[in-house]
């Protein structure tokens, strides 16, 4: 059945109830035909009886006064056998047997017979309508008049399953006075009942069989008309109760049925509307909280993690994470050149020291630069303003699918842009990408700023080596380091020889190339990020070697002091060579703390002087 959980389904208790209906109607039916027909036969039989009674009883004066009993027992028993009755019996006025269809019945009292073979009831038992007396013994005494001679007396009994009907009347000439003897006739109206509930039972088969098709016809039609419609309505709500608000349920049936399934219907698209409108709420909402999320992940990086190469790839990491991107780079402005130039790459596997530079203007990155606006490129390589770059292959371009790129600005100046590429999922950018990267941009592009403010504080602007006070805290560091490790690290002291000489001979200016120069010769001969070059003063430079021994320490001392010597001069200008004179201590056997150690150093550089200058203590 069509019904689900529990219960009956339509169609069942439609047709359970026109069953019932039909089986009551039919079995009503039933009743009142067998009712109808028992009446009518049981009419029949009293009128058969009578007449049958009255007749034999008219047959029967003439053998009666001639006292023929061997006669009457005779056409008794022909009766029988005749089966115009089942028995029969003649008495005289006091109840003596005459003649009988058990012959050895015959001159027996008629109270000594058995019950089935006996004529009438006990005394006292059968009362008519009217209250009379209905008895043998009364009948016997009513009959005596003779104005009641010819009436038949009818009378039923039933002994265990049979039934029988019992005919008495006089027997007597018409207008004689007296009565002679009584006749009594017993017909069993069983076999005759039977036949006619047989025959109704056949009756009503023949009616049932009809009744039952159309039962089922009328059910199946009320199923389909009433049932089939509202099932199909009972589906859409129940597929609307588990998240399928899609479907349709189309209903052809009566009108109330077809105005329900509509009112379904129309439910079913309001539920999946507003299912739809919370949906893109619940993304919208989603998707603000991961992007407030990441800006403030990243905003607590860039606050807690002093600026470095790790800051950068941190950030790339997180453009590319929470844009589902493949690379991402950072391209920053190289002033000299005026070109973007790119700093970092994070998902691409190429040296981005070897990346071509970008012209402002060109280009997506180029354009974004130049105007302070982000592109969104959902046309990758195809894209009109995508330019393809000398040195980048060809292969590599046509890889860009889709590309985003933001500016990096600081106080609405671009500074570089930030470059994300390829979506992995193969989706476009859209406007929360480009929102999300914008607020990114800005806190990188803050953060690369105070970066550059920091560098700028911490460097001194001639040179671009560091200042004392930055130098003194990395020597601090150094300390720190080396005692924990058992390590040794040297400082050397350097200064110009007989500078005061250039100033004054040269001027201030030549004098201040000069200075730059050595800086630079400093910086070049200096590890990359290893160690920590200072301009500590005037001409007198500081420079911390960190795990380096004195051994160490002398030998860059000396590369450094014979570069200066040999590449100062220029000999187009007419400028002279300089030489510098250097100090050396090494932790910790020179001192244990940066003003010992300084002290130490200068107190060498002093002895170089001393001793000729152009040379190395340690
Ligand atoms: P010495 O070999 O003993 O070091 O002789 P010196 O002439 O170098 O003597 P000293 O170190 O005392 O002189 C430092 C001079 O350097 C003094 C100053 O005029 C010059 N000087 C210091 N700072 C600068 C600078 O920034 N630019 C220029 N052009 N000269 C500077
Ligand atoms: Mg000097
Ligand atoms: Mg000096």
């Amino acid at each position: 059945m069509a019904s689900g959980e529990g219960g009956m389904g339509l169609r069942l208790q439609f047709s359970l109830w026109i069953g019932f209906l039909l089986s009551l109607v039919l079995g009503l039916l039933a009743y009142t035909v067998y009712r109808h027909e028992k009446s009518v036969l049981t009419d029949s039989l009293e009128a058969r009886g009578s007449s049958l009674t009255q007749m034999f009883a008219r047959f029967l004066v003439d053998p009666v006064l001639k006292q023929d009993f061997v006669q009457i027992q005779q056409l008794i028993m022909e009766g029988r056998e005749h089966r115009l009755y089942q028995h029969a019996t003649l008495i005289d006025a006091e109840g003596n047997i005459l003649a009988h269809t058990t012959p050895t019945f015959q001159g027996r009292k008629l109270a000594d017979t058995p019950f089935v073979e006996r004529i009438g009831a006990p005394a006292g038992s059968l009362k008519d309508a009217a209250g009379r007396d209905r008895s043998v013994a009364a009948y016997v005494a009513a009959i005596r008049d003779a104005d009641r001679r010819s009436e038949v007396l009818i009378q039923k009994f039933a002994e265990d399953t049979r039934r029988w009907m019992e005919f008495s009347t006089a027997v007597a000439l018409e207008h004689g006075k007296d009565v002679n003897a009584f006749l009594r006739v017993g017909l069993e109206m069983g076999p005759a009942i039977d036949a006619v509930v047989r025959e109704t039972q056949r009756r009503l088969l023949k009616l049932f069989l009809p009744a039952i098709l159309l039962g089922i016809l009328l059910s199946t039609f009320l199923a389909r008309y009433i049932a089939g419609p509202i099932r199909l309505v009972v589906a859409s709500v129940r597929r609307i109760a588990a998240g399928d608000y899609g479907r349709r349920a189309w209903v052809d049936g009566p009108r109330e049925l077809t105005v329900l399934a509509e009112s379904v219907n129309q439910m079913g698209s309001e539920i999946r509307q507003r299912i739809t409108e919370i949906d893109d709420a619940r993304k919208e909402l989603d998707r603000k909280y991961f992007e407030i999320k990441v800006l403030f992940e990243v905003s607590k990086a860039m606050n807690f993690k002093s600026y470095s190469p790790e800051l950068l790839t941190y950030l790339l990491d997180m453009i590319l994470d929470a844009l589902n991107s493949s690379w991402a780079s950072i391209m920053m402005l190289d002033e000299e050149a005026d070109k973007l130039r790119t700093q970092h790459v994070r998902g691409g596997s190429w040296d981005p020291a070897l990346a071509p530079q970008i012209a402002i203007g060109e280009g997506i990155a180029g354009r974004v630069f130049a105007r302070g606006e982000p592109i969104v490129c959902n046309l990758g390589h195809l894209d009109p303003q995508f330019a393809s770059l000398p040195g980048q292959s060809k292969e590599f371009e046509q890889s860009i699918r889709q590309l985003i790129c933001v500016p990096l600005l600081v106080e609405n100046k671009p500074i570089g842009v930030i470059n994300v590429v390829n979506k992995k999922d193969g989706s476009e950018y859209n406007d929360s990408d480009l929102r999300l990267l914008v607020a990114l941009a800005s806190q990188a592009a803050r953060s690369l700023e105070n970066a550059r403010l920091y560098s700028e504080t911490i460097r001194e602007s001639k040179t671009g080596l560091f200042v004392p006070s930055y130098f003194s805290a990395r020597v601090g560091d150094e300390i720190a380091n080396a005692r924990r490790f058992k390590e040794e690290f040297s400082l050397l002291m350097i200064d110009i020889d007989f500078f005061k000489q250039v100033n004054d001979n040269y001027g201030h200016m030549v004098g201040d190339e000069l200075l730059i120069k050595v800086a630079h010769f400093i910086l070049d001969t200096a590890r990359d990020s290893v160690d920590v070059a200072c301009r500590f003063g005037g001409e007198e430079f500081a420079i911390l070697l960190p795990r380096t021994d004195r051994a160490g320490a002398i030998t860059y001392a000396e590369r450094l002091r014979r570069l200066t010597e040999s590449s100062t001069a220029d000999a187009d200008r007419n400028l002279p060579a300089v030489t510098i004179s250097v100090g050396i201590a090494t932790y910790p056997a020179d001192g244990q703390h940066y003003a010992s150690l300084i002290e130490q150093a200068d107190r060498r550089l002093y002895q170089s002087k001393e001793t000729g200058r152009n040379c190395v203590t340690a």
